[in-house]
């Protein structure tokens, strides 16, 4: 009777909600956007009752569309943006400021002050994370400091901090349950990710009391019951959204490898129960487990400008109609001509980490054409995840022989064989492209024993899988030019 999974996927811009069943169908989806808020340039913000609202509502519809009946929910997985800081007060249940979401910069200049005082080695060892102002230890502080009375109120134990998750919990238990799962906690910037708790240092750093955090459980964990349209049912799963995918995508093993093309790029790589540490910019951070297993790692890396130059092409150059266009453009030549594009737009990231960086197309002859562009553009989406790959092989050891690929951009059939070859790896796309609710969901679902864990969950039938077929050497010779690019774009900015 009970044979469904309710995943709520609260992301940067929607939420949605998604009903599943025991072969992993997906039985509805309903999605409502919220408001983005500016105040100023470099601040972004979200209002968290509207994202509670735009959550529930979306429940509502999902389980209407679904035309179920909500008593035949097993159990409910949430997947959500990390990093982005709610602080409410526990009496009102009242947010006393607006969210302050993961891309919001107001922290920035105090993150330099932390680097400059020389707090980068103790965070990275603690937290596995590099001090940047996207974490949410610094926008807590944010909040304390520049909220009247804040600070007050947060000694006295009035105050509550989460992450969307903990406060998507909180709201739905009736103000019960104050928790959150290790792949949040450890984007706070304030979680030890070998010791498994709130680090006292770095709480005394940011002048944040204990009693403002949630409590921290593995992702896979009876989280209590809350009240879903008058029924109660079970939290099986909270899990960070990145690390949903990399569960959704079924990279249980050491080694195996995630990367989700969207905008930009979010790479995982397992790494099972070794903490590793990522000397070239990657993040360490912590994947989903269930109760009673030892923690498990992940290196994390991304690539700013993924599917983006593909809008470049089609807004600014206007050389495409739209972005599966670029596939039919780049198909209609051998290769690039020589032709190379650095989309190094806002910067270059991991393992470069060159912020002045900027784009450039190299290599043009009289003969280059929108074709030659069109595939450059593409391949400097592999190229870029193919450096992550190998600063993160070097990290960990591992070598990289299967990539599971999700997002917007892995539907282009080009991008993922020259993925393939240039990475000399077995790259897989599911036709599901849900990664990241299917995490939440297959967590939950093992949590509250729908399925008897991991080698219960389905199987992925339709998959499309690119294997490489570049000879060595022209693998050497494209990797040599990309490099060269780079190298040209770095001097030329610096
Ligand atoms: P996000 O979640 O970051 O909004 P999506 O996963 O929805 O991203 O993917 C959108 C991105 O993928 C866009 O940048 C778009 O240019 C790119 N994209 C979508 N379809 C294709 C395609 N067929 N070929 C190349 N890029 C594509």
């Amino acid at each position: 009777m009970k044979k469904y999974i309710l995943t709520l996927d609260e992301g940067t811009t929607s939420a949605r909600a998604i009903i599943t069943d025991k072969s992993g169908s997906i039985i509805s989806v309903a999605q409502n956007e919220f408001t983005q808020i500016y105040p100023n340039p470099s601040f972004v913000e979200h209002d968290p009752e509207e994202i509670f609202t735009a959550q529930y509502n979306a429940i509502k519809e999902a389980v209407d569309k679904a035309n179920i009946d909500p008593i035949e929910i097993a159990g409910i997985g949430i997947t959500n943006q990390r990093e982005t800081t709610v602080v409410w007060d526990k009496k009102t249940g009242k947010p006393i400021y607006n969210a302050i979401v993961w891309q919001c910069r107001r922290t920035a200049e105090y993150c330099e002050q932390l680097i400059a005082d020389g707090y980068e080695d103790y965070i990275r060892d603690v937290t596995g994370l590099k001090i940047d102002a996207y974490f949410s230890a610094t926008k807590i502080k944010w909040i304390l400091d520049n909220v009247e009375g804040a600070r007050e109120k947060a000694k006295q134990g009035d105050l509550l901090f989460g992450t969307i998750d903990t406060w998507l919990l909180w709201i739905l238990s009736g103000g019960e349950i104050h928790a959150t799962d290790y792949t949040n906690a450890c984007r706070t910037m304030l979680f030890d990710i070998h010791n498994l708790c709130y680090d006292k240092k770095l709480l005394n750093l940011f002048d944040i009391p204990e009693s403002m955090l949630p409590q921290v459980y593995p992702s896979g964990h009876n989280y209590g019951n809350v009240n879903i349209l008058g029924h109660t049912i079970p939290v099986g799963a909270l899990v960070g959204d990145q690390q949903s995918a990399l569960f959704g995508q079924k990279c249980f093993y050491p080694g195996d490898v995630k990367n989700t093309y969207g905008t930009g790029c979010f790479l995982l790589m397992n790494t099972g129960n070794d903490a590793k540490s990522g000397k070239n910019g990657t993040l360490t951070t912590l994947i989903a487990t269930f109760d009673g297993e030892k923690p498990q790692y992940a290196l994390e890396g991304s690539v700013f400008i993924g599917g983006a130059v593909i809008q470049w092409l089609r807004d600014e150059l206007k050389i495409i109609k739209d972005a599966p266009d670029s596939e039919t453009c780049a198909k209609k030549v051998e290769n690039t001509g020589g032709v190379y594009i650095v989309p190094a737009f806002t910067g270059l990231g991991a393992p470069h980490w060159d912020m002045k960086a900027r784009g450039a197309i190299l290599g043009l002859t009289r003969g280059s054409n929108r074709n030659h562009i069109a595939r450059a553009a593409l391949e400097a989406i592999a190229y870029q995840t193919d450096d992550l790959i190998n600063a993160m092989s070097a990290d960990s050891g591992l070598k990289v022989t299967t990539l599971k690929a999700d997002g917007g951009a892995s539907k282009n059939g080009l991008l993922m064989q020259f993925q393939s070859d240039i990475s000399d790896a077995v790259v897989h796309c599911p036709d599901n492209a849900e990664a990241t609710a299917m995490g939440a969901a297959y967590i939950a679902g093992i949590t509250v024993k729908l399925w008897n864990g991991k080698e219960d969950l389905p199987k992925d039938d339709l998959v499309k899988t690119y294997t490489p077929k570049m000879e060595n050497t022209e693998r050497f010779i494209l990797k040599n030019g990309w490099s060269k690019a780079v190298n040209a774009v770095k001097q030329f900015s610096n």
